[in-house]
């Protein structure tokens, strides 16, 4: 017996809900059964897994994770879609459904009991950066992240020195990302209008670089980007609302010449100057 492609089967769960893919919500679902088996495959699961997907829209991709690991805790924003999904997914004992935002709730509360666990997920694309900003800072991180992103924000987010942002360097302070593979638009429906690659996150168990204040870190690193491909004394100045003497000082105590640009600053250059900048603070 030929099995429902998961295009038919996309179609007939929104019918029998009399459910519409909200493009506001991020909703492209996925229908291409290759690479719902790469997302799980990417996450290496066993029965010892807790996974949290955030957005499990259809529950296609829950029910993957469900028969791999051992507990699914899936939270989707839609209350049409945590309805449906109640039922579609009625047959396993091990998923469970939290109609909230994913934004809105502490991972440490999502967890029945303190332990490691692993993020998958079919993100919401308008909540790339916050997500992701929300599971590495976060007190209980996870130890693994496997995430659909748009092609562009991955391609970021892995870049090396002379190419980094913002959004690099606050994933790359906490893990290693790696694109696994690049994925069509005609991988979902609707087809979004742009191409997609699925990440995995190996995160740390401790940050690439020990500073005390995390914040104010990357308030400092964020100030550096103010004006981006500037060079770094002028951003830094403008950023920090601080005269440029004062930060060619700073950047002097550092060793970092001031004509660099941020995109070219390694880890350990950022984490010189912080110590340079909170000494600074201190002697005020
Ligand atoms: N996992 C499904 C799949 O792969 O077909 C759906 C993925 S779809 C790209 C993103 C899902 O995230 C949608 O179901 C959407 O309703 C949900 N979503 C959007 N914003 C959310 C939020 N803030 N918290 C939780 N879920 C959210």
């Amino acid at each position: 017996m030929k099995t429902e492609s998961l295009l038919t089967q996309t179609k007939r769960i929104l019918r029998r809900f009399d459910l519409k893919s909200r493009k506001r919500l991020g909703q492209h679902f996925l229908v291409d059964e290759e690479v719902l088996q790469l997302i799980a495959a990417s996450a290496e699961l066993d029965p010892s897994d807790t996974i949290v997907e955030i957005g499990p829209g259809l529950g296609i991709l829950t029910g993957e994770l469900a028969r791999r690991a051992g507990l699914v805790i899936a939270v989707e924003l839609d209350d049409k879609l945590a309805a449906s999904l109640t039922k579609t997914l009625a047959s396993f004992s091990n998923i469970n459904i939290i109609n909230q935002d994913i934004l809105r709730l502490d991972p440490a509360a999502l967890l029945p009991a303190p332990g490691p666990y692993k993020v998958v997920a079919n993100l919401p694309y308008y909540i790339t950066s916050p997500v992701l900003r929300h599971f590495l800072e976060a007190t209980v991180k996870p130890k693994r992240m496997v995430v659909m992103v748009q092609k562009e924000v991955a391609e970021a987010i892995t870049a090396g020195p002379g190419q980094r942002s913002m959004i690099s360097l606050s994933v790359q302070f906490y893990g290693k990302p790696k694109i696994v593979s690049y994925v069509p638009a005609r991988a979902f429906y609707p087809a979004p209008e742009v191409n997609s690659a699925l990440l995995r996150i190996e995160v740390y168990p401790r940050p690439l670089i020990a500073v005390t204040d995390d914040k104010g870190f990357f308030q400092l690193v964020r100030s550096g980007f103010t004006a981006s491909r500037k060079q770094i004394a002028n951003s830094l100045a403008q950023g920090l609302g601080r005269p440029k003497v004062e930060v060619l000082a700073l950047l002097e105590k550092a060793g970092i010449v001031p004509q660099r640009r941020a995109e070219t600053l390694t880890f350990e250059e950022w984490a010189q100057l912080w110590q340079v900048f909170t000494r600074r603070k201190e002697e005020k």
